[in-house]
């Protein structure tokens, strides 16, 4: 059964993705116990809206937690890092993607599709390559070539689409319904579930006091709430960690509203930030996210490019390179005055390798090889 989360109305169409209202459609909450298991999706079987198809996993999730050795002890924190980087196609999105393709096989699609800038067309065409289904991305007219190239690799067909990305969003599920495509866009159902792992998999490790998760349509913060809002139904954890959703001051339509007292989010106009993987300007979880945040008194911080870049680069101190967007987080702690020792863990979201055009080029020697004695001395 799915179920609104703004206006509350039930459905019992497993394929239908929003409610009547516009708002998007969401699975009941789960309750069980951990069992043991070779891997995320079989420790927490009680908790998927659908049986994992394990033949089609690529590995995705069951990811590193890592203790920051330098930052963590500069902020006077406990620090780790959700190294999210590790999935099969680089990001989180992977998690989400195999429950989706998972549920598409069930249904009977022959194609799926997804509207995306980067990591998820990625990771949808991966999963249908593996799949044997029918891949059709949908890109922004500004998509870059970098981007669009980890994607075709998988026989994907990728479609620049001239327009309000915005709109495109709702235009791919009203067509998507008519053709037969199945449809595993940001904030699908099934992708939401697939996010709840990262919460799992944290709980396992610790009790963290914080956690920080950059956020574009707000699919990836429904994912880990509700994972931790399952865990402590199910009695597993004692108390909910403070969830941060962190955008980029240059496209930040849920803090914006957030902070105005808003119900609603309002498209932001000439969204501009180098961490493109968070620049959606009209969220469509926007809603349902401002409705969580009020109703568990978490928190939402915009940081600036500046912060972002310079967070990227405190993250390769600690020996991970992730991109712009996936730095958010640790640009929002400074900003965030934690009680000392706070546990703290802030989402790795994607490899910096996806953005190699942004990444800054370091100082390179040269040295004919009858000097390198000197050069490597010098
Ligand atoms: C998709 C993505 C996000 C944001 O996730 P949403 O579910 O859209 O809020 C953050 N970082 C990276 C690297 C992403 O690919
Ligand atoms: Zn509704």
């Amino acid at each position: 059964m799915l179920r609104c989360p703004v206006c509350g109305r039930e459905y019992r169409d497993m394929k239908r993705m929003r409610c009547g209202c516009g708002e998007p459609l969401e699975f009941k909450l789960f309750k069980g116990e951990p069992y043991i298991g070779k891997n995320v999706w079989e420790r927490f079987w009680d908790f998927w809206p659908i049986e994992p198809d394990l033949d089609l996993s690529l590995g995705e999730g069951d990811t590193p937690l890592i203790k920051s050795r330098k930052l963590g002890r500069e902020l006077g924190l406990e620090l780790y890092f959700k190294n999210e980087t590790a999935n099969p196609t680089w990001s989180f999105k992977d998690r989400g993607t195999f429950l989706g393709i998972t549920a598409a096989l069930k249904f009977g699609y022959k194609a799926v599709g997804t509207v995306s800038t980067g990591n998820m067309a990625a990771s949808v065409a991966a999963y249908a390559s593996r799949a044997g289904l029918k891949a059709k991305i949908l890109v922004s007219e500004s998509a870059s070539d970098e981007k669009l190239k980890a994607v075709s690799v998988y026989g994907a067909s990728v479609v620049r689409v001239k327009g309000d990305y915005g709109r495109l969003y709702f235009e791919s599920l009203r067509l998507g319904e008519r053709l037969g495509i199945y449809f595993i866009n940001s904030d699908n159902p099934f992708r939401i579930e697939g996010y709840k792992g990262i919460a799992f998999e944290i709980a396992e490790e610790l009790t963290p006091d914080c956690i920080l998760i950059p956020t574009s349509s707000g699919g990836l913060f429904r994912g880990i709430a509700k994972g931790f809002i399952e865990l402590k139904e199910s009695g597993l954890i004692d108390e909910l960690p403070m969830l941060v959703a962190v955008q980029a001051e240059g496209c930040s339509p849920i803090c914006r509203a957030f902070k105005e007292g808003k119900e609603k989010i309002e498209r932001f106009e000439n969204p501009k930030t180098v961490a493109k993987a968070i620049a959606n300007p009209y969220p469509p979880s926007g809603n349902a996210l401002l409705k969580l945040l009020r109703e568990f008194g978490w928190k939402c911080v915009a940081v600036s490019d500046g912060e972002i870049l310079e967070a990227q680069r405190e993250l390769s101190e600690e020996g991970l390179f992730v991109q712009p967007a996936s730095a958010a987080g640790i640009a929002a702690l400074k900003r965030l005055e934690l009680p000392e020792g706070s546990k703290v863990v802030s989402i790795l979201t994607g490899s910096g390798l996806k953005t190699l055009s942004h990444a800054e080029t370091g100082k390179t020697a040269e040295c004919p090889l009858e000097s390198l004695e000197k050069c490597l001395g010098g």
